[in-house]
């Protein structure tokens, strides 16, 4: 049994590194002159990442001009990213701003999808053309998640870069979307939560019985549902769910995470 699957998908110019990585990551093995990446591909990996067992769906675009219009197919139902450039080569990390504005056009704004910026090849220490901290300070000026340098070729920090993006979509799970009147939609971390959702439940029923955190979940979805049908709504349940709406923090990224 998985505690989740997760879409992810791997983005850059041609010839960073995208195909030699998974790979990598599946076999250890390192293929070099691999052909030319066709069309869509994705391979299956089990990762377990803080006692959570995951599969992870890597999908490699091939990044060819000529399947662009098979670009949104790919990004659709993808849970986080890895974008990959070139330490040897500055302009396929000056291009981040192409690749993330693809993906923003399929993610909706209030989706949570962690990206980690890779420079791969670092192997290639005498061919280094983007220094650590200016690709750290690009990663983070563009507001994503990560940085991180590994090589394909090594195999160094490339289940690491894996992990951490796991790490992240992980957390994310830890926290739920609801629409409130189909307007707004917010993120409600569960922590934060379960506290108002305990002291609700203990008014309701006058009972000390701890809740759970599925209980918390539903909870919430089911106070929200009822405040969103105007007809039979419980005036309770619909001050509850404003109040909830009210206290919780909203939050359009997870927590940034850096790592060297
Ligand atoms: P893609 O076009 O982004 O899928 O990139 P590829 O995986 O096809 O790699 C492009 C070229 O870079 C190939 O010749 C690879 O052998 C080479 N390459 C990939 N990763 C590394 C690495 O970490 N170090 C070195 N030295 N070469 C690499
Ligand atoms: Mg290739």
């Amino acid at each position: 049994m998985y505690d989740g699957t997760f879409k992810i998908i791997l983005f850059g110019d041609p010839n960073v590194g995208k195909k030699s990585l998974t790979p990598r990551f599946l076999t250890n093995l390192f293929v070099s002159d691999q052909t030319m990446t066709i069309g869509v591909d994705f391979e299956v990996k089990s990762l377990t990442v803080d006692g959570q067992k995951v599969k992870l769906q890597i999908w490699d675009f091939g990044g060819e001009e000529r399947f662009r219009f098979l670009l949104p197919t790919y990004v659709r139902g993808a849970r986080g990213g890895l974008f990959i450039y070139d330490i040897t080569n500055y302009s396929s990390l000056a291009h981040i701003d192409d690749w993330l504005s693809v993906i923003k056009k399929e993610i909706r704004a209030e989706d949570i999808f962690p990206i980690i910026v890779v420079g791969n090849k670092a192997d290639l220490v005498e061919e280094r053309k983007v220094s650590s901290a200016n690709g750290i300070r690009i990663a983070k000026s563009r507001n994503v998640n990560g940085f991180i340098e590994i090589s394909t070729k090594t195999g160094e920090n490339v289940e690491k870069a894996f992990e951490a993006l796991t790490r992240l979509m992980l957390s994310d799970t830890e926290s739920i979307k609801v629409e409130v009147k189909s307007a707004v939609i917010v993120e409600i971390g569960l922590e934060q939560v379960k506290e108002s959702v305990q002291r609700y439940l203990n008014q309701k029923s006058k009972t000390n019985k701890q809740i759970t955190r599925a209980s918390t979940i539903k909870t919430i979805k089911k106070s929200l549902k009822l405040a969103e049908k105007d007809k039979s709504w419980d005036e309770d349940i619909w001050s509850f769910a404003i109040n909830l709406s009210k206290s919780i923090r909203i939050r359009t990224t997870p927590k940034t995470i850096y790592f060297q």
